[in-house]
C-alpha cells in the first residue's frame, strides 16, 4: 500500500512565546526540522496569572504534559467580583467545565508554563537575542534577516511574534509589492489586504503583571486555601481595576503592575488601594521583584490575512496561540511537497479550520474582560444582567457549546473524550489515516504469514501423522 508523499519543510519560527514554543514541540514530534528565533536576549520569567482549561488541556494530555502543568497549578472553582469598597458583587462558577470536558480549570503563574514548554525544546533549536527585522523571498525558499545582520533560510516562516508582529508587517509589505507588480504588468491584482488589517489595535486594557516572592500565610490566610482564589476589584471612582490571585500551593501572590521606572507613577497612584486578601495593593507590589514586573497590552483584534506565500501567522492570546499551533502542525503533517500551491493549500486549510473558533474566542475574551473589569455604565449593566439575571441554564448552554472545542494532533493517537460533552470532530489527517491503514495491512499480512506458517506446520504435522498412520494401516 503506497502512502501519500510527505514533505519536510525547514520551518523558521519567529518568536519564542507560548504559541511558538508549542508549535516547536509539535514539529519535533513529527520530525520536521525547525528553529526558533527569539528577540529577548535570555529567558525572562515575565507575566502573572494564566489559566488553561479543557479547550487546550486535551492537547497537553495527548502530548503527555498534563501532569507537568497540574504540578504548578491550583484548581479554580470560581472567581469573585468586588466593588472598590470590597463589597462582593457576584461570583462566577466554573465547576461545570470539569463535568463537560473532564479537565479542571487550572491557574498557574505564566513563567511556569513557559518553563514547561521550553524544557521540551532541544537547546540547539532556539536562538535568543535574534530580533527579526526582515523577511525575503529566495529562489530556494525564504530568508529572515535579524538585527545583528545574520540571515537564515528556510521553506516556511511562522510569525509567532505577538500582537505587533514584525513578520506580519513584512508579509503586508511583500503583498503590497506583489500587488504593485501585478497591476503594472497586467493592469489588475488578485491580492487584497482588507483595510481592517492595517488599522491600529484598540487597546482596551493595559496591565501591570508580576509574581510576588513567597508571602506570609499568617498575614494572608487565603494562601492556605486549597484552590485558587481569584478576586476582581472593579474601580468606580478611578479608572483602575485590580485582579488578585492567591496561590496557596506556592504561596505566591499575583498582582497588577507596570515596567520598573515607568511604573513608579502608577504604583504611587494604586499604592493605597485596599485588597480583599488584606492590606494594601502597594504592599503586594513591594513584594514583587522589580525585574519581574512587566507591562502587557491586552489587544484584541481578529486579522483577516493569516498567510501569504511562505509566511503564516499564529497567536495571539495564550489559548488561541496554542490552538493555532496544533491546527497548523496538523496541516504541515499533510503537506505533500514544498511547491507554492501546496503551501498555500495547507495554510488555507489551517485558516479554514481555525477562523470561526478564533472569532468566537475573541468575542468571549472581550465579553469576559467587560464582565470582570468593565467600568462604564453599560458594562456594569451588562455585568448585572449576565451574572445575576441570566438563567443558569442559558449560561450553562453557552459553557457547554464552548467546551466542545478541544483540538488535538491528528497525526498522533487521539485521547478519548473525558467529559459529558463530546468534542467537536476534527478533519482527519489524510497521511496519518493512510499510515494507520498501512500499519493495519502490514499487521494483517504478518498474521496471515503466521497463520500460513501455522497451517504449513499443521499440514506438515498432519502429513507426518498420515505418513505415520499409513504404514500402520498398511
Ligand atoms: C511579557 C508578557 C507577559 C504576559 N503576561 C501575561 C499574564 O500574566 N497573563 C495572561 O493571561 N497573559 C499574559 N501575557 C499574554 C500571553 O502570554 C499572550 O497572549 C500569549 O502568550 C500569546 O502568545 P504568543 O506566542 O502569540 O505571543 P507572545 O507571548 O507575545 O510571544 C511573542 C514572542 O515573540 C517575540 N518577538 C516579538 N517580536 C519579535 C521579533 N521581531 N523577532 C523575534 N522575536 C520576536 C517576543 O519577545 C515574544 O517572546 C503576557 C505576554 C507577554 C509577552
Amino acid at each position: 500500500m503506497s502512502l501519500p508523499p510527505r514533505a519536510y519543510p525547514r520551518v523558521i519560527i519567529v518568536g519564542g512565546g507560548l504559541g511558538g514554543l508549542m508549535l516547536a514541540i509539535l514539529l519535533d514530534k513529527m520530525g520536521v526540522p525547525y528553529h526558533i528565533f527569539e528577540r529577548a536576549p535570555k529567558v525572562k520569567p515575565l507575566g502573572a496569572l494564566m489559566s488553561l482549561n479543557g479547550n487546550i488541556l486535551a492537547l497537553f494530555d495527548q502530548l503527555g504534559m498534563l501532569e507537568d502543568i497540574m504540578k504548578v497549578s491550583l484548581v479554580s472553582l470560581n472567581s469573585s467580583l468586588y466593588t472598590e469598597k470590597l463589597e462582593k458583587i457576584t461570583e462566577i462558577d466554573v465547576r461545570s467545565h470539569y463535568e463537560y470536558t473532564g479537565y479542571k480549570f487550572l491557574m498557574f503563574p505564566r513563567p511556569d508554563l513557559f518553563t514547561i514548554l521550553l524544557n521540551r525544546i532541544p537547546p540547539d533549536r532556539i536562538s535568543f537575542g535574534k530580533r527579526v527585522l526582515l523577511t525575503k523571498r529566495q529562489s530556494s525558499g525564504v530568508q529572515i534577516v535579524c538585527s545583528d545582520n545574520t540571515c537564515y533560510e528556510g521553506d516556511i516562516i511562522v510569525g509567532a511574534d505577538g500582537a505587533y508582529s514584525a513578520v506580519r508587517h513584512n508579509m503586508f509589505r511583500e503583498m503590497r509589492e506583489q500587488q504593485e507588480q501585478e497591476v503594472l504588468y497586467s493592469g489588475g491584482s488578485s491580492i487584497v489586504i482588507p483595510p481592517s488589517d492595517t488599522k491600529d489595535f484598540e487597546i482596551p486594557y493595559l496591565c501591570m503583571v508580576g509574581v510576588t516572592k513567597s508571602m506570609d500565610p499568617d498575614k494572608y490566610p487565603v494562601l492556605r486555601h486549597p484552590n485558587t482564589q481569584l478576586h476582581h476589584i472593579i474601580g468606580e471612582s478611578t479608572p483602575y481595576s485590580v485582579k488578585d490571585q492567591a496561590e496557596a500551593k506556592e504561596q505566591r501572590f499575583m498582582n497588577s503592575e507596570w515596567g520598573p521606572e515607568a511604573n513608579e507613577k502608577l504604583i504611587e497612584i494604586v499604592h493605597d488601594f485596599p485588597v480583599t486578601f488584606g492590606g494594601k495593593l502597594g504592599e503586594i507590589i513591594d513584594s514583587t521583584p522589580k525585574n519581574g514586573i512587566s507591562k502587557v497590552m491586552l489587544e484584541e483584534k481578529l486579522f483577516e490575512t493569516w498567510y501569504h506565500g511562505s509566511i503564516v501567522l499564529i497567536g495571539d492570546g495564550a489559548m488561541s496561540a496554542m490552538q493555532d499551533a496544533v491546527i497548523l502542525a496538523n496541516c504541515i503533517y499533510d503537506l505533500e511537497n514544498l511547491r507554492p500551491e501546496s503551501l498555500t493549500a495547507a495554510f488555507r486549510d489551517y485558516k479554514e479550520q481555525r477562523y470561526t473558533h478564533a472569532k468566537r474566542q475573541i468575542f468571549n475574551s472581550r465579553l469576559n474582560a467587560k464582565l470582570s473589569s468593565g467600568q462604564t455604565r453599560t458594562e456594569r449593566l451588562v455585568r448585572h444582567v449576565v451574572l445575576n439575571l441570566l438563567p443558569r441554564s442559558i449560561q450553562n448552554k453557552q459553557f457547554s457549546k464552548d467546551a466542545a472545542y478541544r483540538p488535538q494532533c491528528t497525526f498522533l493517537p487521539r485521547v478519548p473524550d473525558k467529559g459529558t460533552i463530546s468534542s467537536l470532530p476534527q478533519k482527519p489527517s489524510r497521511r496519518y489515516q493512510a499510515e494507520l491503514r498501512a500499519a493495519a495491512a502490514a499487521a494483517a499480512s504478518v498474521d496471515e504469514t503466521r497463520r500460513d506458517s501455522k497451517l504449513d506446520l499443521y499440514c506438515a504435522s498432519s502429513m507426518r501423522s498420515d505418513a505415520c498412520l499409513v504404514p500402520k494401516r498398511g
